[in-house]
């Protein structure tokens, strides 16, 4: 049978959860014993989200294969098994880059190089390298960043239309709109979603199913409206209300409206029965918690709120699979220094998270933060950056070496316990030059992290330019520094933990990306652990 390929485009507003819905879709499809790929195409100019701005784009995930994407990916990641590599992303920025390339070897001789058909035919063949990326693909879920409308993803949506008019009975086309609540009028106007459906039929796309993000259920006159203005079946508008507790309750929330079904009889898919009693129990637990703990995040992306999302969702998973609810306290790290009362609202929590980052702003927050932790014994997990501070605080205030230091953020300091590494030193531009991807690591069988892992050999996710620097590590060892995991095959410093404190552990990579609701990341089930024993003894 051809693989089939369903397209997701949003209309009306951006931030309407496209990507979170691609993923509950493909879920719920993948529940049913089909096997699905995704594929996010970004219509901005940049190569990839890699030298963005946390507070432009929020979080860059990395996948095994090193590529650093849109945050998309997580949600995929979280929700579905798709594998998930450098054919999952295309931006505008690599589509063009590609076609300019070829055009520069010769590959068009003697034609005008054009948006069409050679940039939509540059993208019809990402979207078939997705599709073909592994043996077995049934269904390829391909989401265009954007809102209909904007210029930028005009080119996506021309190559959509030409693919899906070369295999007819292959595609559908999911449009997700907005649908809002005029509190003053007190009505739910559809007229939004009518325009941005009309926007896409000028475009030659007709949506065969609409999504409605609305606040509350939508009434069958408002669905027979939107059908007749849209052209799509009445059972074909499904509302997507916001959901009370979790975003975990999306696909549920799906598939009592049977979308699901409907999708496999568009596409004449065959498919198995849906089984969610795992992933019903694990909302349960998630929103009944018993037990409770509050971790202070300490960074400096904090008021962006995708800026951690992977974080954040894996403090999720890890809460519900230990029945726990997690109470978040937010610190921006440069304000802490600067703010007594802030310093003492930070103290006294059950655990501390310093996630990733870059540059010096607010360094000296965290290390505050590590330095607490490590004297009053609280839990404490550092995350690239965050292991960098572990070190960094240990140096100053255990081994006395007041200059200590990442060259990342004092080049010429005296005690570079954070360095780029010799064989690192050629890297001149920003752009797809850091240790990224998957890497092994072979843990100490006396550690907390084999304690955590239960196996001696990992493989975790990076993404970062410097390392610490070897030429401390016996000084730290002799003051209780275990560096509990090692990159295998090499000497670098994967892991660090202390001996005599409960659970302070850091990490160079970043566990935070292979972390789902029904496989929680054990570092994070370990530290939530600790901070409830942390509690318990208050
Ligand atoms: N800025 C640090 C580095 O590049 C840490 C990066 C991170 O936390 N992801 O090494």
């Amino acid at each position: 049978m051809s693989i089939k390929y369903i397209f997701i485009t949003g209309g009306v507003v951006s931030s309407l959860g496209k990507g979170l819905t691609s993923a509950s879709v493909a879920m719920l499809l993948e529940n049913r014993n089909i096997k699905t790929a995704m594929l996010k195409l970004d219509p901005y100019i940049n190569v990839d989200p890699g030298t963005m701005n946390p507070f432009q784009h929020g979080e860059v995930y990395v996948t095994d294969d090193g590529a650093e994407t849109d945050l998309d990916l997580g949600h995929y990641y979280r929700f579905t098994n798709s594998i998930l590599s450098k054919k999952s992303n295309a931006t505008t920025g690599q589509i063009y880059d590609t076609v300019i390339k070829k055009e520069r070897k010769g590959d068009y001789l003697g034609k005008t190089v054009q948006v069409i058909p050679h940039i939509t035919d540059e993208i019809k063949k990402r979207i078939l390298d997705c599709a073909t990326q592994e043996k077995g693909i049934k269904v390829v879920f391909v989401e265009i960043g954007g809102t209909v409308g904007d210029i930028e993803s005009l080119p996506f949506l021309e190559a959509i239309r030409q693919f899906r008019n070369e295999r007819r009975k292959d595609c559908i086309n999911i449009h997700l709109t907005y649908v809002p609540y005029l509190k003053a009028a007190g009505e739910i106007k559809t007229k939004p979603t009518q325009h941005s459906a009309q926007m896409l039929r000028e475009i030659g796309i007709i949506p065969d199913i609409i999504l409605c993000r609305c606040e509350k259920p939508l009434d069958n006159i408002f669905k027979e409206k939107i059908s007749l203005f849209c052209n799509v079946d009445k059972e074909a508008v499904i509302d997507e209300t916001d959901v009370e507790n979790s975003i975990y309750e999306v696909p549920v929330q799906l598939q009592h409206q049977k979308l699901d079904q409907m999708i496999c009889k568009m596409l004449n898919l065959k498919c198995g029965p849906i089984n969610l009693t795992k992933w019903q129990k694990m909302l349960k637990s998630l929103i009944n918690p018993k037990k409770k703990v509050t971790i202070g995040i300490v960074g400096k992306y904090l008021a962006h709120q995708d800026a951690y999302k992977s974080i954040f969702e894996a403090l999720t998973h890890a809460g519900a699979h230990l029945n726990t609810e997690i109470e978040i306290k937010k610190f921006e790290s440069d304000k802490i220094v600067k703010n007594q009362k802030l310093l003492n609202e930070v103290k006294n929590l059950d655990g501390y998270l310093v996630p990733g980052g870059f540059g010096p702003r607010g360094l000296l927050g965290k290390i505050l933060t590590a330095k607490y932790a490590r004297e009053k014994k609280i839990p404490y997990f550092g995350i690239c950056l965050g292991m960098h501070i572990m070190a960094i605080e240990f140096a100053r205030n255990v081994l006395k070496l007041k200059d200590a230091n990442s060259t990342e953020m004092e080049p010429e300091t005296a005690d570079k316990v954070i360095a780029i590494l010799e064989d690192q030193k050629r890297i001149e531009k920003l752009g797809g030059t850091m240790r990224l991807g998957a890497y092994q690591c072979s843990l100490n069988a006396n550690s907390k992290a084999f304690k955590a892992y239960k196996k001696k050999s990992i493989s975790e996710r990076h993404r970062h330019r410097y390392e610490f620097n070897n030429k401390y590590k016996k000084l730290m060892e002799k003051k209780g520094v275990l560096f509990s995991g090692i990159l295998k095959d090499d000497t670098l410093c994967e892991i660090m933990e202390l001996k005599n404190h409960p659970w302070m552990l850091s990490v160079q990579f970043h566990p935070e990306f292979k972390s789902k609701p029904l496989i929680p990341h054990p570092l994070f089930i370990a530290f939530i652990e600790a901070a409830l024993k942390k509690r318990q003894k208050k």
